[in-house]
């Protein structure tokens, strides 16, 4: 098993889909990948960062589950990274109404020792400084870093960003971003484009519509679980982002074959996380849900075909 090192939000979301609106909740990229890469009893720690506003409470539930939070830095005054967003009918897109960096403004991030030689690195999304200077402080190369970015470090950080997408071997995204990144439509153009920015492999997210995986001229393709009901996507894309790495550190195997399964694995927990509002199904889900599901993954993409 290889340790896992994560960074990220920790933030307070305010979230309005179409079956509902919250108050401040739990949110934050780290904060899904976490709870998504637990289920596979990883080694793992979140390097991040939250105000004096931050429960305590939602630090124990992370730490309740294995997760090592002694990296998440608690500024004394601060107050927690906010993000408010609303979600479209379709609730494949969505606006965001307002983004408040707060103690993200400032954060230097400080990689525990314990996590310095991690085989797999996670930088979840938030400022590509901040991710970078996460790569820079391990003293062992990680055998796989893998970045998940969004549009709002393309439009006000593209050039960081850029800095660090060189330094990673994967790539996570979503199709409208990759569009945007590559300045391509074809997503097969897209991630052609973007695995020329530094990433071997590229993965692209499509909502409800499964997630692609790239690399040179293989692809792969895995569907989204067909589910009665969606309540809210918010952290989706992380807790994808938390599947695929848990399951790769889990078994030590980055082969292409490998992060195949990762992608099934990624999809499946994405799966849970949208039936309820924020990160409340995530912090209750049990080994015997999750394989159930695996099964119905592998019923509904199965099929024998006679090739004449
Ligand atoms: P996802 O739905 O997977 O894109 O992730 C949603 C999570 O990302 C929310 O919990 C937010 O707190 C967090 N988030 C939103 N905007 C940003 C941003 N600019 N940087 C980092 N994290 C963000």
């Amino acid at each position: 098993m290889s340790k896992l090192l994560i960074v990220g939000t920790v933030a307070f979301d305010a979230i309005e889909t179409p079956f509902g609106k919250t108050d401040k909740i739990l949110g934050g990229a780290a904060t899904y990948i976490g709870l998504s890469a637990s289920t596979f009893k990883v080694d793992s720690a979140i390097v991040s960062v939250v105000g004096e506003d931050f429960p305590q409470e939602y630090l124990q539930m992370l730490e309740d589950h294995n997760i090592d939070i002694s990296a998440i830095e608690v500024v004394q005054g601060g107050k927690t990274f906010f993000w408010s967003g609303r979600y479209h009918n379709d609730l494949n897109s969505r606006d965001t109404l307002e983004t408040q960096l707060n103690v993200l403004a400032d954060f230097q991030p400080v990689v525990p020792d314990a996590y310095k030689d991690a085989g797999i690195v996670m930088l979840g999304n938030l400022h590509p400084l901040v991710q970078l200077s996460v790569l820079e402080q391990m003293t062992t190369a990680p055998k796989l870093a893998v970045l998940d970015t969004m549009n709002f470090w393309m439009d006000n950080a593209l050039d960081d960003l850029l800095k660090v997408i060189e330094k990673v071997d994967v790539i996570t995204i979503n199709d409208e971003e990759a569009r945007q990144l590559s300045g391509e439509h074809s997503l097969v153009r897209a991630a052609r484009k973007i695995a020329t920015m530094g990433p071997r492999y590229v993965v692209i997210k499509k909502g409800e519509h499964g997630a692609l995986l790239f690399h040179d001229e293989q692809i792969f393709f895995a569907p989204a679980l067909p589910l009665e009901e969606v309540f809210d996507p918010t952290g989706a894309g992380d807790t994808f982002a938390g599947g695929f790495t848990g399951h790769l550190a889990k078994t030590e195997n980055i082969s292409f074959e490998n992060m195949k399964k990762a992608v099934i694995h990624a999809s499946n927990l994405a799966s849970f996380c949208v039936e309820k509002f924020g990160t409340e199904r995530m912090q209750k889900l049990d080994k015997k849900e999750i394989a159930d599901r695996l099964q119905e993954f592998k019923e509904l993409t199965q099929f024998e075909i006679e090739l004449t």
